[in-house]
């Protein structure tokens, strides 16, 4: 056999996501899902959507969510742009803007999907090291680039920055796109999206898979200048014009305008954080504090992984990365507070039995 087409194959190393056991009766902390239900709008309109429907192909620029994002965060419909998870979203945004020679900067310890997309589409990028207590280093960011992306707060970490830190970040970056992943600005960050007003240049990215309990719906979406929205849908609309299934429009729609729910739910899991920063503390972890739902900690008496492993064999999944400098650290998701008292029950004996 001598057939080359395998030579111009467009290879790369896929991005790894999180374990989802078939197993129902595990402590699933290892993907930073809510452990709460939807809005109980999304309900309504599963019960009551017309399958006829179906024939339709869904509004293409998912008219109805964007007009619910651009409503609820006070927005015109050409500032919003709205994916198949933040993940496509991301995505698109890195093949509309990041196509400069120039290196795309992002920290070292960052989401691992950010060097995944930089490969596939082939764009250059450069990692800059987060500082020993890992904060972001704005100075890092200051020089010649094609691009920047970060999340606020960060992950794994979930160390947020300021939001004056980030605009000093953006005021230094006029010849670029600067991207802000804010997957985790709802428990308890304060956003950068108001900066959108005074930087075209700016893409903020949010999504509906954690803060909203839809990580299983795929909603993400970013917000920005007309003039950038324009630009990702002129790409989005070169690719796939219909990503988004009607029904995952209509119950996205729902789930955004129920402010009062998604308030309630945000609150819960803020109190659970908190609680369980103080039980990990008791339990001799030390962690960079999160404003997440996670925490990032450090077992102190025995290694990460031996924590991991004894705590998978007790059916609680949590996330652990092989990966120097993160090494010692479990990125704990944030459950319901009968979830995290099973495993504080079990780290007690883990650590202390
Ligand atoms: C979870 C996550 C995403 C992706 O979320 P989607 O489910 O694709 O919306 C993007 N960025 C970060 C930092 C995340 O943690």
């Amino acid at each position: 056999m001598n057939n080359t087409w395998e030579n111009n194959v467009r290879r790369v190393v896929p991005y790894v996501p999180g374990e989802q056991p078939k197993d129902t009766d595990v402590i699933k902390l290892n993907t930073n899902e809510n452990p709460y239900p939807p809005a109980p709008g999304v309900r309504y309109i599963l019960d009551s959507f017309d399958i006829a429907d179906m024939r339709l192909y869904p509004t293409p620029d998912a008219a109805v969510l964007t007009e619910a994002i651009a409503d609820t965060y006070g927005l015109k419909t050409s500032q919003v742009f709205v994916g198949v998870g933040s993940d496509d979203v991301i995505s698109m945004a890195f093949l509309t803007f990041f196509n400069s020679d120039k290196p795309v900067f992002f920290p070292d310890i960052t989401y691992s999907f950010y060097d995944v997309w930089a490969d596939v589409y082939r764009i250059p990028y450069e990692t800059k090291p987060l500082n020993s207590d890992f904060t972001i280093n704005a100075e890092d960011y200051k020089k010649p680039n094609g691009g920047i992306i970060f999340p606020n707060p960060n992950a794994p970490t979930g160390v947020l920055e300021s939001v004056e830190m980030i605009e000093d970040i953006i005021k230094a970056n006029p010849d670029s796109v600067v991207m802000i992943d804010e997957a985790y600005i709802d428990f308890g960050g304060k956003s950068c999206l108001p900066l959108i007003e005074k930087y075209d240049n700016l893409l903020v990215i949010q999504t509906f898979s954690k803060s909203r309990s839809m990580a299983g719906m795929r909603i993400g979406f970013a917000m920005g200048s007309e003039k950038l929205i324009k630009y990702m849908n002129d790409v989005k609309f070169s690719i796939n014009s219909y990503t988004m299934n009607t029904v995952t429009q209509l119950c996205g729609a729902a789930a955004v305008r129920d402010e009062k729910y998604f308030r309630e739910t945000v609150d819960k899991i803020i109190d659970t954080r908190e609680y369980s920063k103080n039980k990990l503390t008791e339990l001799g972890f030390t962690f960079p504090d999160s404003m997440s739902n996670f925490i990032f900690a450090s077992p102190q008496k025995k290694s990460a992984e031996y924590v991991f492993t004894e705590l998978k064999k007790r059916k609680i999944f949590v996330r652990w990365w092989n990966k120097p400098v993160i090494k010692d650290y479990l990125r704990i998701s944030i459950g319901t507070p009968e979830e995290m008292d099973e495993l504080f029950k079990a780290l007690e004996e883990i650590l202390n039995g």
